[in-house]
């Protein structure tokens, strides 16, 4: 019987589609009602929804949407499951509330990576995750990512204070009535905030542990997307279009919203935000909207690793089905992560626009200077810190190098690196637990950075528990010299670790010196220094290998 259903849809579409239209044209009272949960205040955040609305796609998809502007102490996950609204924007937690039982339909995933991220006031010692353990930190409803990451990396939940976000990035002053020494945040809109007010401030970004996850996403009940799919689908492809047009035309957007929704929203905040948004919906390679059940999979089984979804959970229902699914590629790169790639380049290209328009705005504002420079200061640090150790991320090591790759090459100098791997460490985990071993890590690093004190050394966080440094124009003995230096320094802290046989905690190091004559690529250099490392530790540990091969 199924060419009668085909007969059937045949006739039954073009009707369908044709009454939508015929209600369109007929005025507003025949467009149906519907009412959408908003996350947060009014912002760029949600630009999408206001261009739909002011440029009728709404309309013509035959609906009259009324959004409900969130705030802090709201989740749209239960304002939606109680029938409060029909859609609703929410976080990756809509998975956990699903597991938990909740009837709810993820239909489209508008930021490919979360910005959630944490923003702690820095100058009352807090230095990483670790550090907010017996501090007070404001939470928003649906930040369980934020808890996922806090749980990854080995802080104990039970030694926090957990209040409720009051949405206000003053009460991170000293002087605040109810002050918090940090903040779920999201990395578009409260770091630019606290630069305006002067307030110090740390992120930490889940990113960093690999916690990548959806940001904004549109979703309704098991039962409306049952009993009315063509209003689910409606509502999303006018929401996509919307985004498309807000992404083309952010200035009007962004006028639209100080004039419609928040005539006392932050002129220039909102344009900072503006500029860092469209960043997380990588565009250039996925359509505006895409979610794969792959990678709700994996967040799913992150909250299930960390213990915040307890039973098996099947996903089918919780996916609104009627995407197409992307090319095998396109999922490869955005589950391996090679997207976060793209994302950093993009925000970096970002940072760089928003300089100028940031200049011009502040200009036009009258700003002091040195507020437009902490601005700055605070965005470029962001995109190249590691979160754990304070030192140069893998990204920003990757370009430190190439630069001075290159200017050896041009100058006729030598360009070091060397590598940095510490021992047993995975024992010392076992040992000491996960959060002890952070807190060697940024010893270590504490070393690291220290010894990297002349113009064109860096020192970064290679991987887990590799560090790398980069010496331009040192020439091999004093790679050796130094790099011996390096693992005497990290010896002297003298940190006990049990199961080592040494006793102590050390690392291994691997050196390979560029010399101006070697036909070697900034890869070859990389694999270099990491062979001799490796030859270093299968050589006994804690000493130095350096790699003495000439390459023409
Ligand atoms: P080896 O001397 O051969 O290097 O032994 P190892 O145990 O250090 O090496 P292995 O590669 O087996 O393990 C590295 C460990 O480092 C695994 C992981 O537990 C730990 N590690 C990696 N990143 C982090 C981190 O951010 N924090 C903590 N605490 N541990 C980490
Ligand atoms: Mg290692
Ligand atoms: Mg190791």
């Amino acid at each position: 019987m199924a060419w009668l259903s085909l007969i059937a849809l045949m006739v039954l579409v073009p009707l369908s589609s044709a009454l939508a239209t015929q209600q369109t044209r007929d005025g507003a009272e025949t467009l149906i009602p519907v009412r959408v949960q908003l996350k947060w205040y009014h912002a760029f955040q949600f630009a999408g929804f206001y261009a739909a609305q002011a440029k009728g796609y709404f309309a013509d998809a035959g609906l009259a949407v009324e959004l409900l502007e969130g705030d802090p102490s709201i989740d749209p996950a239960t304002v939606v499951a109680e029938g409060n609204a029909d859609f609703g924007i929410g976080t990756s937690s809509l998975v956990i509330n699903y597991a938990k039982g909740l009837p709810l339909v993820a239909i489209a995933s508008f930021f490919q990576h979360s910005p959630f991220v944490i923003l702690a006031r820095r100058d009352t010692g807090i230095k990483s995750v670790a550090d907010l353990e017996g501090r007070t930190v404001m939470l928003e409803p649906h930040s369980d990512e934020i808890l996922a990451y806090l749980i990854t990396a080995g802080v104990d939940l039970d030694k926090i204070t957990f209040v409720p976000h009051s949405g206000r990035i003053g009460d991170l002053a000293m002087d605040a009535p109810r002050r918090v020494d940090a903040m779920t945040s999201y990395l578009s809109t409260e770091p630019f905030l606290a630069t305006r007010v002067d307030i110090p401030f740390e992120t930490f970004d889940p990113k960093n542990l690999g916690i990548d996850f959806y940001g904004d996403t549109l979703f309704t009940t098991r039962a409306l997307a049952d009993q009315d799919p063509a209003r689910v689908k409606a509502m999303r492809d006018a929401l996509i279009k919307g985004w498309q047009y807000a992404l083309a035309h952010s200035d009007e957007i962004v006028s639209l919203i100080r004039e419609t929704r928040s005539p006392h929203m932050d002129r220039v905040a909102l344009g900072v935000e503006a500029q860092i948004i469209p960043a997380l919906f990588n565009a250039d390679i996925v359509d505006i909207g895409y979610m794969s059940a792959k990678r709700w999979r994996l967040i799913a089984d992150t909250f299930t690793l960390v213990g915040m979804i307890t039973e098996p959970v099947s996903l089918e229902a919780f996916l609104f089905q009627d995407s197409d699914p992307l090319p095998h590629w396109v999922e490869q790169i955005l589950v391996t992560g090679l997207v976060a790639l793209v994302l950093s380049l993009g925000f970096i290209l970002h940072i760089i626009q928003i300089n100028g328009k940031l200049k011009r705005s502040f200009e036009a504002l009258g700003l002091r200077q040195h507020q437009l420079e902490m601005a700055n200061g605070e965005l470029a640090r962001l995109s190249t810190t590691d979160a754990l150790t304070g030192l140069a991320n893998r990204r920003h090591f990757d370009e430190h190098l190439a630069g001075k790759y290159t200017r050896s090459r041009q100058l006729g100098l030598p360009l070091t690196l060397i590598i940095i791997d510490v021992d047993f460490f995975k024992s010392y985990n076992d040992l000491y637990g996960h959060q002890a071993g952070d807190s060697r890590l940024r010893d270590i690093a504490g070393v690291l950075a220290r010894m990297s004190g002349r113009e064109g050394d860096l020192a970064a966080r290679y991987g887990g528990e590799e560090f790398a440094l980069v010496r331009p124009d040192f020439g091999e003995d004093d790679a050796l010299r130094h790099a011996q230096a390096v693992l005497a320094a990290i010896h002297a802290l003298a940190l006990p670790h049990e199961a080592s046989p040494f006793g102590v905690l050390t690392a291994t190091a691997g050196v390979k010196t560029l010399q101006p004559e070697d036909a070697l690529s900034v890869n070859d250099l990389i694999a270099r220094a990491d062979a001799a490392l490796y030859r270093a530790k299968r050589t006994g540990r804690h000493r130095v290998e350096i790699d003495g091969e000439r390459n023409q």
